[in-house]
């Protein structure tokens, strides 16, 4: 039996395939590579190049493959873009999961781990979210992500149909063995964005806020290791394989926060690049503080994770990202 993973080529699914095979389990990635690598897949992995709203071609895959769960990665993830371009976001990541999640139904696979976000809750007020917090998206990315959730409760009550949902936080780092990472030249994301900075791929970089009402003014987020995270859906699959319950939601964080300055600052010194830092105003939509609470993860599915030091995620970061550029070591000056 295999593992069906949507989306295996992007930065968290391949993250996903590396640790399915390195447990010995068969995989099959489906994939439309819009963002996505083949190179970040190892050869000896099945993959499909096509679109997960594809019906004919999800019929092909689900009665050629012997397939016992599907990792729902696939989708669009820019919040900003979400916001210029709602009825994309709704088409791709709504619309297309209820293919998927049909597809399912119709080939009799009752084993489903979807990817959702924190982006779910909304507003935060700075308190701990727990899974059980108000949900109320303040974009189409995070609404996108809520109704495919609903689609799944519901799926769960009305058919042999189990399904897992975990909420990601800020998901940061790379492969520690060097196999992949984050790619791609746009990226918004703050540990890749001072990573590149550090290697002289960008001249310097923004610092959005320094009033926030945090103890440095700067926004606080909960940030986990990409492989802490694709373990979590690990005990995920083996919670749906061995046990009865048809839905479960779970926030993967580690429960505590960074400071934008403190990031910056491990960044400054694992890289040892005194990088230019422009403070500049608010990004628009930023709240304060994000934190989960993340007791749940452990103590459910008895996630244990191994990379919780922020320092270890801009290390591996680092790592990928000179690998991926052809830099210099990490000592030399930009
Ligand atoms: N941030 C920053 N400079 C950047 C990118 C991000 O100061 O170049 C800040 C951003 O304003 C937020 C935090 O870093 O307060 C985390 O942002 P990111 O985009 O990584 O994740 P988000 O929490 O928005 O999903």
């Amino acid at each position: 039996m295999a593992v069906l993973v949507t989306g295996g080529a992007g930065y968290i699914g391949s993250h996903m395939v590396l640790a399915l095979h390195d447990r010995g389990e068969a995989v099959v990635v489906l994939d439309d590579l819009s963002t996505g690598l083949r190179d970040r897949l190892l050869p000896d992995v099945p993959f499909v190049l096509g679109d997960i709203g594809d019906d004919a071609l999800l019929d092909r895959i689900l009665t050629t493959h012997r397939i016992d769960a599907v990792i729902h990665f696939a989708a669009r993830i820019v919040v900003p873009d979400s916001m210029t371009d709602p009825l994309g976001y709704y088409l791709n990541n709504t619309v297309k999961a209820h293919h998927l999640i049909s597809a399912c139904v119709r080939h009799g696979i009752s084993r489903f781990i979807f990817s959702s976000t924190a982006a779910v809750y909304g507003e935060t007020s700075g308190v701990a979210l727990h899974e059980t917090s108000e949900q109320k998206p303040i974009s189409p990315y995070g609404t996108s992500k809520l109704m495919v959730e609903w689609m799944l409760r519901d799926t769960a009550a009305a058919h042999d149909f189990k399904a897992l949902v975990l909420r990601y936080f800020n998901v940061a780092g790379a492969d520690p063995q060097g196999r992949s990472g984050q790619s791609g030249r746009n990226a918004t994301h703050l540990i890749k964005v001072a990573v590149e900075t550090a290697l002289g791929l960008r001249p310097h970089m923004s610092l959005f806020g320094t009033d926030y009402p945090t103890p440095d003014g700067t926004c606080i987020r909960d940030y986990i290791h990409v492989s802490d995270l694709v373990a979590a859906h690990l005990c995920g699959l083996d919670h749906l394989r061995h046990n009865p319950e048809a839905f479960s939601v779970y926030n993967c964080a580690y429960g505590r926060g960074a400071s934008v300055l403190e990031v910056i600052d491990s960044v400054k010194r694992i890289s040892g690049v005194d990088f230019t830092v422009q403070r500049a105003g608010r990004r628009p939509g930023d709240p304060a503080s994000i934190i989960a609470d993340g007791q749940a993860l452990r103590r459910d599915l008895g996630w244990q994770p191994r990379h919780e030091s922020l320092d270890e995620m801009v290390r591996h970061a680092l790592m990928w990202e000179r690998k991926h550029s052809n830099l210099q070591p990490f000592s030399a000056s930009p």
